[in-house]
């Protein structure tokens, strides 16, 4: 696999996460003897499989809308949760977390697509929650910025609209809520269609599956 295709595209102050999902062991293998220790997958009974599978010294990323009644699975070793879209998630994770002595890194989905079934905050509803101090006691996540996802288009001037929406989010939830951390700094968006024009907009993780197999 020609890897580099993709990476030589990308600026080094750009973290891939190389997502694992619906990939053979093969597959992932060829990813993990290439050099890739950041993987994604959206579906926790797939991501502990994948734990279980492969060398320890692989930071999993979890993508995809997580249950509450599933965090405890993932709480021991999770690199970082991108997923988070409610406030009950957050406090499980935060609990789960307390349960295994440790941190977990975590971002806040928003909602920026057209279709209505993409998760996420709805940032408005979010800043209502920043605004109560809803997150303030959670001492074992640890918010290191936003994760959005586009819509589903080949309109690239519609993408750019969203991500840059994405990008402004980050920046006044930054100026305003955690200007008091030097750790929210994460935007990850952009995926193997559109992760050119994330980056151009501003991402600083890209979410990469099929691009990377591709021929
Ligand atoms: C599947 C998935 C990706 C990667 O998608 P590709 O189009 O294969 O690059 C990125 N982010 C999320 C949340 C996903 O579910």
């Amino acid at each position: 696999m020609q890897f580099s295709r993709i990476t030589e595209k990308l600026s080094p102050n750009v973290t891939l996460v190389a997502v694992t999902k619906y990939r053979s062991e093969e597959e992932v293998w060829s990813l993990y003897h290439a050099g890739f220790r950041k993987f994604g997958e959206n579906r926790v009974q797939d991501l502990l499989k994948r734990y279980e599978t492969f060398p320890k010294d692989i930071d999993w990323h979890l993508i995809g809308h997580l249950q509450t009644n599933k965090v405890k699975y993932i709480a021991p070793f999770i690199s970082m949760v991108q997923s988070v879209d409610s406030l009950k998630l957050l406090s499980q994770i935060n609990k789960e977390a307390f349960k295994q002595n440790r941190i977990i890194p975590c971002l806040l989905q928003i909602h920026i697509a057209d279709e209505k079934d993409k998760f996420g905050f709805i940032y408005d509803d979010l800043i209502t929650l920043l605004n109560n101090n809803a997150f303030s006691e959670f001492k074992n996540v640890q918010i290191r910025g936003v994760m959005g996802m586009a819509t589903l288009t080949d309109d690239k001037t519609k993408l750019r609209e969203e991500f840059r929406t994405l990008y402004t989010y980050f920046t006044s939830l930054k100026t305003t809520y955690f200007n008091n951390v030097d750790y929210f700094t994460e935007v990850s968006m952009g995926m193997s269609n559109d992760y050119l024009i994330a980056v151009e907009e501003g991402a600083t993780i890209v979410r990469i599956g099929s691009a990377l197999f591709e021929k």
